[in-house]
């Protein structure tokens, strides 16, 4: 069913709501760039600055990749959904999609799409954002909490 949808508009289906900062989230058709501009503290794209997500969405600091860092967030927005694919990481086999930018397409992240460890199943439809892909609501991109403990280690 979520095959049949294109992937930005499935993408934003997921993301229909309001957040807590009143920002009306809506899916747009396919054929036209469309960037949504979240409102409040973001994370955004480090090369064109468009909006991925809120701190509000934020789950967790404490993922590691192969770059280093990464974020964990309940949901993102102006990204397209690559190929699922089968990975082994640390914390068992996955299925996951990789994440670009919808306006300059630089790979960003991941999506879960299937977390096949019990334990894993938490992140079934989150994502993972690299952590220097991205600038912070400060603009940095780089927070102070590195000595927070890491919880997932999603290396490949
Ligand atoms: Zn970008």
């Amino acid at each position: 069913m979520e095959n049949s949808k294109p992937s930005l508009c499935s993408l934003s289906l997921s993301v229909w709501r309001f957040s807590s900062f009143g920002v009306r989230w809506v899916c747009y058709e396919m054929g036209r760039l469309f960037v949504i501009n979240l409102e409040g503290l973001v994370y955004s794209c480090k090369h064109c600055q468009t909006h991925f997500a809120l701190t509000n969405d934020l789950i967790s600091k404490s993922f590691h990749c192969k770059h280093g860092r990464a974020y964990l967030f309940d949901n993102v927005v102006n990204v397209t959904v690559g190929e699922k694919e089968h990975r082994v990481m640390m914390t068992g086999w996955h299925t996951v999609a990789d994440i670009f930018c919808v306006s300059c397409g630089s790979l960003v992240g991941w999506k879960y799409e299937i977390a096949y460890e019990k334990s894993q199943k938490y992140k079934e439809g989150k994502f993972i954002i690299e952590r220097f892909k991205v600038l912070g609501p400060d603009g940095g991109g780089y927070d102070v909490d590195e000595d927070e403990p890491m919880i997932g280690s999603d290396e490949e």
